[in-house]
């Protein structure tokens, strides 16, 4: 091919922030683009026409600290559903038992991977009050995975009276008030899948839309030594979006750190113009050799790199920052864009950007979202330069990161190297109790949003 005929295109300049879709306006965006999927003659998704029907065998709930909890697989009594149809929009929600879904082996998710899901908690605050945090931002990320991969379009102001709901209705019995208070949470799956019975590849034309809730350890506390007796063996530092369950990490992975692997160039997460931004199982399949091959090899978690530079993106399912002293000699909090498409917005990222660029005085600290390469984390790390590294995300908050792997070095963060006690991770530690802090009503914030318990 002669280089004559070959039209130059640049890439695109990598932005460094306000490309968030997580915002009304990139709401309305997306919701414009898919106004086929949900035809102004169909119903749309409707809070209000959501029923109820109680289990008449409510189960027992278990201890936090029990194999049950660990095996993150115990459920709650109910499940909220919603379907959808092409021809004829949303259906009545219901809340009812908890039980299995009936599919036909043609549907659309088991061959298509046309699935996506959320990942939020509800605390029971110092108050007694339940929360949900920045449930909205959830909401959003919600909208925009189910319209990338052709899903049907929702209001996601519908979508959240219908999660406040199903938390009202299960709060009581699964985050108890009493001792559970400023301490207890539950974990919630928002998911929707594509039911459509056929082969072909097409636009699904039927979908379901679910809630589940599932009993959650306090995974960023070491895990006490009953809860290992017989529990089938869990991964500990494993990551946010999707729950692993593999054969896990070592008990006191979280006081010890997180150990990274970072991936090989013949594994990449995700690409740009691909979907790695967009909260879909298509993400977590293909990436679970690779998560077997660091836990088999003693690390917690894939740090993923992206292209011939090296540019780290994220850690398992989490978000990934690195606080370090910048060649300019300030210190600086580093963390990859959101621009390119290449990792998933999360609400914790969002959260830590926001608390940081707030802080003030001998507090503050530069902030810059940029594509980074492992070679300057390597560079800072011989010069005595590289002061923290930490996962963000919801199921463990912000876990530091003792080292990473990276092509046959060893890449010690302070944590790992100076030993004591949660040494060199104040910095995301004062972040995580800032945030726990609104998450359980210590702090009276706008990103704690309080949900009205039911009675039944
Ligand atoms: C869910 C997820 C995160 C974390 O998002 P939060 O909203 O903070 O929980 C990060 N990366 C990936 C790939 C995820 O799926």
């Amino acid at each position: 091919m002669a280089p004559a005929a070959l039209t130059p295109v640049s890439p695109p300049s990598p932005t460094q922030d306000n490309t968030s879709k997580l915002t009304k306006a990139g709401t309305e965006a997306i919701l414009s683009q898919t106004v086929s999927n949900t035809a102004p003659s169909v119903a749309e998704l409707v809070a209000s026409k959501c029923t109820f029907t109680p289990t008449v065998k409510p189960k027992p709930v278990p201890a936090l600290d029990s194999p049950e909890a660990y095996s993150q697989t115990y459920t709650t009594d109910h499940m909220l559903t919603a379907r959808w149809t092409e021809s004829a929009g949303w259906e009545a929600p219901q809340i009812v038992p908890y039980g299995p879904l009936s599919l036909m082996p043609t549907a659309s998710v088991l061959h298509y991977a046309t699935e996506c899901f959320e990942g939020m908690k509800a605390y029971r605050g110092v108050d007694g009050r339940v929360r949900l945090f920045r449930p909205q931002r959830n909401a959003e990320r919600f909208l925009k995975s189910a319209t990338r991969i052709s899903l049907p379009g929702f209001a996601p102001e519908e979508f959240l009276k219908l999660l406040k709901r199903f938390v009202g209705v299960e709060a009581r019995r699964w985050i108890p008030a009493g001792a559970g208070d400023g301490t207890r949470f539950v974990y919630i799956r928002p998911t929707m899948i594509a039911t459509a019975p056929a082969l072909g590849v097409q636009r699904p034309k039927e979908a379901l839309m679910y809630i589940i809730m599932v009993v959650f350890p306090a995974l960023d506390e070491p895990r006490p030594q009953q809860s290992l007796a017989q529990a089938t063996s869990n991964g500990h530092a494993n990551g946010n979006g999707a729950l692993s369950n593999g054969k896990g990490a070592s008990p006191s992975a979280s006081a010890k750190g997180m150990r990274l692997l970072a991936s090989q160039h013949d594994m990449i997460r995700a690409w740009p113009g691909g979907f790695g931004n967009a909260k879909v199982g298509a993400n977590y399949g293909p990436s679970l050799v690779a998560q077997g091959e660091a836990r088999a090899r003693g690390y917690d978690q894939i740090l993923w790199l992206f292209g011939d530079e090296g540019y780290v993106t994220e850690a398992g399912g989490s978000n990934f920052f690195v606080l370090w002293i910048n060649e300019a000699g300030q210190r600086e909090l580093v963390t990859a864009p959101l621009g390119d498409g290449v990792i998933l917005e999360g609400v914790t990222r969002a959260s830590v950007l926001d608390l940081v660029r707030s802080r003030k005085g001998d507090e503050a600290v530069e902030v810059v979202e940029r594509k980074f390469a492992m070679d300057e984390v390597v560079r800072a790390a011989e010069e005595g330069r590289l002061l923290e590294g930490f996962g963000s995300g919801t199921a463990f908050f912000n876990a530091p990161v003792s080292d990473v792997h990276f092509r046959g070095l060893d890449v010690a963060f302070p944590l790992g190297t100076e030993g004591g006690e949660g040494k060199g991770s104040e910095f995301a530690m004062g972040i995580k109790d800032q945030l726990k802090g609104i998450m359980y009503g210590r702090v009276q914030h706008e990103w704690g949003v309080v949900v009205e318990e039911e009675a039944w």
